[in-house]
């Protein structure tokens, strides 16, 4: 039998060297947004309820991803989720570039179902687009239009494509499935 040795560090986070950490996530959002990602072939590490400084109640989620990069849709839903999202892209080991707020494209795409039941969309599937109207903020949730049926909707009427909506989705009330 060995002696017991000094503890170690069972879970170190390799450092990313050429990839994304999406940081600031409101509390209870980072396995929503894992989702959104493709952890099938990159190494995507989640940490929850990390303490923060910067959200209120001291909390925050927070997702590294080696390799690969965001799409438009992806860093849209990331911007209307979390709000007080950062993403950091680190190249060579080293931060190249951040940015908060993260910005919402004009169109947003499969990522949204439309609030109408009636929609084509909806009954008959397809792609989806949406324009964006307005972006979110602290005070105003953000507002879609759906380029097929042409219905305006806002904030609480967003469903995400696995249903959810973004209530649910910042109470971390939602399935994780891919
Ligand atoms: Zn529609």
């Amino acid at each position: 039998m060995t002696a017991p040795t000094e503890p170690r560090e069972y879970m170190r986070i390799r450092p990313i060297h050429n990839g994304t950490v999406i940081d600031h996530l409101l509390p209870g959002t980072g396995l929503f947004i894992l989702n959104l990602l493709d952890y099938t072939t990159l190494r995507v590490t989640p940490g929850l309820n990390y303490n923060s400084d910067r959200i209120p109640g001291g909390k925050k989620d927070i997702i590294y991803m080696e390799g690969g990069d965001l799409t438009a849709d992806q860093m849209g839903v990331i911007a209307v989720i979390s709000p007080s999202a950062t993403i950091n892209w680190i190249v060579d080991g080293k931060l190249s570039r951040k940015t908060h707020p993260v910005p919402v494209p004009d169109e947003l795409g499969d990522i949204l179902l439309c609030s109408n039941a009636k929609c084509t969309t909806n009954t008959e599937g397809g792609s989806r687009r949406f324009k964006v109207l307005q972006q979110p903020t602290d005070t105003d949730p953000f507002r879609v239009l759906c380029r097929y049926c042409e219905k305006e909707f806002y904030g609480p009427l967003v469903r995400f494509y696995t249903g959810q909506t973004l209530k649910d989705v910042r109470r971390g009330r939602f399935e994780f499935r891919r």
